[in-house]
């Protein structure tokens, strides 16, 4: 091949040796070179160490980047002639730069994009230097800033996403950096303008990768740094873009330059030896790999477009939705028609993607208009959860106020309340849920339904208890009543059969709350051991009641009223109910003795209740009560107390009949 013709010899810099040879590494056949372990001994390089760099161009044909590499590094790789446009040779070569330690490599490919050709060799040698190289330098001109095809960015694209999985998963991470050079850059634009720009399209290309498992959220900063330069025109400005030239040198040999661009972290750790061994392995994985060959400069327009039709669908889409957000998602309202709704806004997003994406490459279009359908169902599926949630609630809350409802009709049955309440909140639920599910989603409403369906449960436990509750309340009230006067009754005016009668009473409540209490279970769909278990709960529960009225009738005060009564029933009145008027031939004493001995043998049938003409009655005892116990009304004491009490009292009245006597004599 011609030497350079477009070498500068401006500075001493360069004037002074004779060129250093070059290396073909890869020919215009892919093949990978048997040389390089020579040339690296001709360069000095054979014995570096680790003591050695390795720099890469990247960029467009014809956009000076061969002039670039030798002006900044003397090396001698082919320039363009201007006179004859004619083609420098294929293939990828390598040279050592002028007083560095420095490999560098220059791509030579045919312009593939001008001759309709695919790029696979631009694809294949920019994915092995970025895999070999420490430093990138991202070559373009300032025109071609923000044109995604113009730029290479498409490419730039597969090879950052074949970069990631061929050589990035195994090992440690290692970083690269891109010293993006702006050429031709006229001043303009400001150089931090042009950079934004960039590194907002390099963002955008690494958002839109497809990351290979493990690595889908890693962000372009884990693997590449960035530095941006401009340069000035060449042509027009001579001595300028020399001097910028000289500058940018400086940050690759001068390690104490601010911006020195071989820091150790980018360095790929391969003694200079080996490195013809590992870059010929790279070159051979690189050959090998299949996803390389696959996208074609259609099918990278294509996926370019698709994305843009799809982001413009999206967007407009996304605005769609936004009045659906807040009654769903804070408001807990639910949307009566959202199934069909979501419907026509996917089908409108998915109708202005087809009509503008299918003209692109079938394979790229389907697959992107799979992504983007994707994207619409997982929007959507947030008002679909939203309203799913919202039905739920619906749902418990209908329930709870038609129970309630049911419960205030007359003669309702219970059992028969809850399960029509039970199917209809539940049906509310299903037809609202069925309705939101859109076809072509794996959306599923029975994890919802599952949770609903636990909580109907428990709202339905808990308003039986509450009903059962309220009715055991109803029937305590019952027996009280119906125990109460009775027991006045049998104990104001006690006979000798007065405890019979009682547990007549107590009988006969039982039997009727037993009737209720058949109609309660009845109404609860309760088992019979439930009944049974009320059941023998309502006979304790009403001797309690009894008991308890027992108690408050032979309290203290009233036991002692109780005996004064028949007391005076006995002494101070005759057979035939009228008051005695005391003669002096009556025998007071033995009256008074007969009456006070009548009486307290109150005493001895309050004393406890005698089940003689009941014979085989019994309440079963439990751990809190004992049956024999309860028949005890007063204690030996307490029947000795009021007895007491009682004959101190009987004393006035014997007093008092006998002074009656005295006065009516004294007459
Ligand atoms: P490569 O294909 O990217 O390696 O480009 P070359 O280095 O072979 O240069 C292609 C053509 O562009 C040559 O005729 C160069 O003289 C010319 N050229 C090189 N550098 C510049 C520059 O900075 N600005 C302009 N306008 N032309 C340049
Ligand atoms: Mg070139």
């Amino acid at each position: 091949p011609p030497a350079s013709k477009g070498s500068i010899s401006t500075t001493s810099w360069e004037k002074d040796t004779q060129s250093i040879p070059r290396l073909q590494i890869v020919d215009e056949h892919q093949k990978f070179t048997q040389d390089l372990p020579a040339y690296l001994e001709k360069w000095n390089l054979g014995d570096a160490g680790f003591k050695y760099n390795v720099v890469a161009v990247f960029g467009s044909q014809s956009t000076g980047k061969s002039t670039l590499l030798n002006g900044l590094f003397g090396t001698s790789f082919d320039v363009m002639d201007e006179n004859q446009r004619s083609q420098t040779t294929k293939g990828i070569w390598m040279s050592r730069g002028r007083g560095m330690h420095v490999l560098v490599m220059d791509v030579e490919g045919t312009d593939g994009r001008e001759r309709g050709e695919d790029q696979d060799f631009e694809r294949k040698s920019a994915l092995f230097s970025m895999a070999t190289s420490e430093v990138i330098i991202l070559n373009l001109w300032e025109h071609q800033v923000g044109l995604y095809q113009g730029a290479n960015m498409g490419l730039l694209k597969t090879v950052f996403e074949v970069n990631l999985t061929l050589f990035q998963t195994q090992k440690s991470k290692e970083k690269t950096l891109l010293l993006i050079v702006i050429r031709d850059h006229v001043g303009s634009t400001p150089l931090a303008n042009l950079a934004r720009t960039l590194q907002a399209d390099l963002e955008k290309i690494w958002a839109g990768l497809s990351k290979p498992e493990g690595l889908e959220n890693c962000k372009i900063h884990d693997y590449f740094d960035f530095m941006y330069t401009g340069l000035p025109h060449k042509v027009l400005l001579p001595e300028k873009f020399n001097e910028e030239v000289a500058n940018l040198r400086c940050r690759f040999n001068d390690p104490a330059h601010p911006d020195f661009v071989f820091k150790p972290e980018y360095h790929k750790r391969i003694p200079a030896d080996g490195y013809h061994i590992y870059a010929s392995n790279i070159w051979d994985k690189v050959l090998t790999n299949k996803d390389l060959d696959l996208p074609t400069q259609q099918e990278l327009l294509a996926q370019y477009r698709c994305d843009e039709i799809s982001n413009v669908a999206f967007e407009i889409f996304s605005k769609k939705l936004i009045p659906f957000r807040k009654p769903i998602l804070e408001k807990a309202q639910i949307i009566e028609d959202l199934g069909v709704q979501m419907l026509s806004i996917r089908k409108e997003a998915v109708d202005s993607f087809d009509k503008n994406a299918s003209r692109y490459h079938q394979g790229v279009y389907e697959k992107k208009r799979s992504e983007m359908l994707t994207k619409l169902n997982i929007q959507l599926n947030v008002l679909f959860v939203g309203q799913l949630k919202n039905l739920h609630k619906k749902a418990i809350l209908t329930f709870d106020e038609n129970l309630k409802a049911e419960l205030k009709k007359p003669n309702y049955n219970f059992a028969v309340a809850v399960e029509t309440c039970l199917k209809n909140s539940q049906e509310l639920f299903l037809n609202g849920a069925k309705a939101i599910i859109l076809p072509d989603t794996e959306w599923s409403y029975v994890n919802e339904l599952n949770t609903l369906e636990e909580e109907f449960s428990q709202a339905s436990t808990k308003a039986r208890t509450d009903e059962f509750k309220k009715m055991t309340k109803s029937l305590a009230k019952q027996v009280e009543n119906e125990l109460s006067e009775p027991v006045t009754l049998a104990l104001n005016d006690p006979k000798p059969d007065a405890w019979h009668k009682i547990i007549q009473t107590y009988t006969k409540t039982v039997e009727s709350g037993q009737t209720t209490l058949d109609k309660i279970a009845k109404s609860f769909n309760s088992s019979s051991k439930e009944l049974e278990e009320s059941i023998s709960d309502l006979r304790l529960q009403a001797w309690l009641v009894l008991r308890k009225k027992i108690d408050e009738e032979l309290a203290d005060t009233m036991l002692l009223l109780k005996l004064r009564t028949r007391f005076e029933e006995k002494f101070r009145y005759d057979d035939h109910g009228l008051p005695r008027v005391w003669k002096p031939e009556d025998d007071i004493d033995s009256h008074f003795k007969r009456a006070k001995e009548d009486t307290l043998t109150l005493v001895t049938l309050f004393a406890k209740i005698n089940l003689k003409d009941d014979e085989g009655f019994e309440i079963e005892s439990t751990e809190d009560f004992d049956f024999k116990q309860s028949l005890i009304v007063l204690s030996e004491a307490k029947q000795i107390d009021i007895s007491n009490r009682f004959k101190r009292e009987s004393d006035a009245f014997y007093l008092e009949a006998k002074r009656s006597v005295v006065s009516t004599t004294a007459k």
